[in-house]
């Protein structure tokens, strides 16, 4: 397969908020290690699983096609950039109907339904884009203007699909937008809808679930690098597409290329089963907030008898915890909010539409897939429970869990983007912790000095590689993966551990039915044969969801990046005074921890800070410096300046692409 289209992809990470990964430019196509074959365990474990699974039944298809009006060529959004933000052409390979024997055959049938795009009638006044983004857009025909739910992750693949619906569709403007949640690919195309300008002017409504703004830059403002990294292993952006390759993200095809933007709602909704009738339409929202995502609701058309489940009810095992790293989420509490969807709703759709994959038409249809979906998080969460109890560990739990028959053969629950056994798991984890309560496995020496050891006392590396290759040809990739990567940790330069370690994950990656796990695998392997990609990632801020953080947000932030080891020994205390939101704060350095309290100014201060906060987000953003802020006038320092100067020498600036199946060569 040509290498040349390796590391071409700018991934904004993510499903899940990670928009952030901004992964730049491409890197050098000589001197990559290509994929290989799969091997003959692999072709048998994707041959039996083929046997076993309904693939005679086509509905799937049916309700991706129902309601087509047309679409573009390969859904292409060219952008400014050198490289097309969204391409499904390079996805054409899925078409044939024999799977790929390097792909799992039941995740090429997802990627086959994921690669369909289009707009497409729902019913009557409403519409989907569905194929442009890895979610997709709804847009309902008000009697005057356009409500849309949800605008993708980027302003190209918004405006794109927008337009695709002007094609076909009376052109009328954009009167109100609902953000389902508070995830990126929801949110980020919004300024290729709407400008800002339009909003300040009252000529559109942006409505989103309570707690949306924190939810929505929250968790990639505190621990957006180290998810950003972990993003790539779990929707394979760098992996160029192919057979051997990127096939899919399991919730969409993948994530387009490009920023994302960020206009704060001028609406919340923030109670319940909250009535309203916008421009002729009446809706009810339910929300569903510590579901999916911290902030989101669901929405019913009474008139059009239309339930959008967001993005609780979508056509995959969905993540308790997504292996990019997430607070777990409540399978219980999930289950539950469908339970009460089905039971509120159930008897008055039609048909129910998500915000990601194809809609269900038929009112028993719909009431069959609300059910599977709700027994299904119920299951994983009450049966991993139950094992808990009876004091199995998550390896274990992991390992003895099986869905029941009714759900394996069932396509809507089975795991394209999350799994039965990284749920179970996360249920482990959401009760009881990282600790699995063997005194063993409290301290254990980390990665390197364990890996050092082991090998050591398997008789050296050579001796592991030796044995190792006769459990790879035997099949056995699971254990091999985990040996080599002893070996890797004992020794880095190990060219023939780091390949054969490779051999084991590309395997694994081949018979994987979960996209994620597939592209974690495979970029697991890529970065064993050939390091750690040379891809520029720009940081983890952009001036709209800067503008979103609150300043305790902010100074969290920078207690986050505060550097124990610099700010040993050393303390001070700063006044800061927002000029714009009259805000204060007393931040003080002590113990090399970093704290605030608000509202309040010490009288012994080492030095005052006065500024507004966009000034703040210039400097954040290297468009100026304090001493260049200060000489223009923007930031008056009263007391001792140097404090300061002090301060901002003592915060580490992270960067995306560390090491992560190999030793760190980072220092601390
Ligand atoms: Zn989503």
């Amino acid at each position: 397969m040509s290498r040349t289209q390796y590391g071409s992809r700018r991934s904004i990470g993510s499903a899940a908020a990670l928009a952030l990964t901004i992964v730049t430019g491409a890197t050098s196509a000589h001197g990559q290690v290509a994929p290989k074959a799969p091997e003959p365990a692999t072709l048998a474990a994707n041959a039996e699983l083929a046997k076993t699974l309904p693939f005679a039944n086509r509905e799937d298809f049916e309700d991706a096609m129902r309601g087509f009006i047309g679409t573009t060529p390969d859904a292409l959004v060219p952008g400014t950039g050198p490289r097309p933000v969204w391409n499904m052409k390079a996805y054409d390979f899925v078409k044939q109907s024999e799977p790929a024997d390097s792909v799992n055959p039941s995740l090429w049938r997802q990627a086959q339904l994921n690669a369909i795009h289009g707009l497409f009638e729902v019913t009557d006044r409403v519409y989907q884009v569905r194929g442009f983004d890895m979610a997709n857009m709804t847009i309902i025909e008000g009697d005057t203007a356009l409500i849309i739910i949800d605008t993708l992750s980027t302003p190209d693949t918004a405006r794109a699909a927008l337009e695709l619906y002007y094609q076909h569709r009376p052109k009328k403007p954009v009167g109100t937008v609902i953000y389902t949640h508070s995830h990126a690919d929801h949110f980020g195309g919004i300024k290729g809808v709407i400008s800002e300008a339009e909003v300040a002017a009252g000529k559109v409504q942006l409505l989103a679930p309570a707690g949306f703004m924190e939810a929505a830059v929250g968790e990639f403002i505190i621990a957006g690098t180290v998810m950003s990294r972990r993003a790539q292993f779990q929707f394979g952006g760098l992996l160029p597409p192919g057979p051997r390759g990127h096939v899919d993200a399991g919730l969409g095809k993948a994530g387009p290329r490009g920023a994302f933007t960020l206009i704060a709602p001028t609406g919340a909704i923030d109670q319940s089963m909250d009535r309203r009738v916008i421009d002729g339409v009446e809706i009810v929202f339910k929300l569903v907030p510590g579901s999916e995502a911290p902030s989101e609701m669901l929405i019913y058309f009474p008139q059009f008898r239309v339930l959008d489940m967001a993005e609780d009810v979508t056509h995959t095992i969905h993540n308790l915890y997504p292996i990019r790293g997430a607070e777990v989420r409540d399978g219980n509490l999930w289950s539950r909010y469908i339970s009460e969807a089905l039971e509120t709703f159930g008897d008055k759709s039609d048909v129910v539409i998500a915000q990601h994959h194809w809609p269900v038409a038929g009112q028993a249809r719909v009431v069959n897939l609300l059910k599977k979906q709700r027994d299904m998080y119920k299951f994983i969460n009450d049966q991993s429970l139950r094992l808990m109890n009876e004091g199995y560990t998550p390896a274990e739990i992991a390992e003895t869990l099986r869905m029941p028959a009714s759900l394996e053969q069932e396509w809507s629950t089975r795991g394209y983007y999350g799994t039965l056994r990284q749920n179970a798991k996360a249920v482990y984890q959401k009760y009881l912790g990282w600790y699995d309560a063997n005194p063993a496995n409290l301290d254990p020496l980390p990665p390197v000095e364990s890996a050092r050891k082991s090998v050591e006392y398997m008789g050296g590396a050579e001796a592991v590689i030796a044995r190792a290759r006769a459990d790879f040809a035997k099949g056995e990739y699971r254990w091999v993966a985990t040996a080599m990567n002893q070996v890797v940790f004992a020794e880095p330069a190990n060219r023939a551990a780091r390949e054969l370690g490779a051999d084991a994950l590309e395997q694994l990656g081949f018979q994987a039915e979960s996209a994620a796990w597939r592209n974690a695998y495979l970029v697991g392997a890529m970065e064993l044969r050939n390091g750690v990609p040379k891809v520029p990632a720009v940081g983890t801020v952009n001036p709209d969801t800067l503008r979103a953080v609150s300043n305790e947000q902010y100074f969290d932030f920078l207690g986050v990046r505060l550097n124990a080891g610099k700010a040993e020994g050393k303390t001070m205390v700063l006044n800061w005074n927002f000029t714009d939101s009259k805000q204060q704060f007393v931040m003080t350095l002590e113990h090399s921890a970093l704290t605030y309290v608000t509202g309040k100014q010490a009288a012994n201060a080492d030095a005052t800070v006065t500024l507004a906060r966009g000034t703040l987000n210039a400097v954040t953003l290297q468009q100026t410096t304090f001493p260049d802020a200060v000489k223009a006038g923007l930031v008056k320092i009263d007391g001792d300046g140097r404090k300061l100067d002090d301060l901002l020498a003592m915060l580490d600036t992270f960067k995306v692409m560390f090491e992560v199946v190999e030793p760190k060569t980072l220092g601390h």
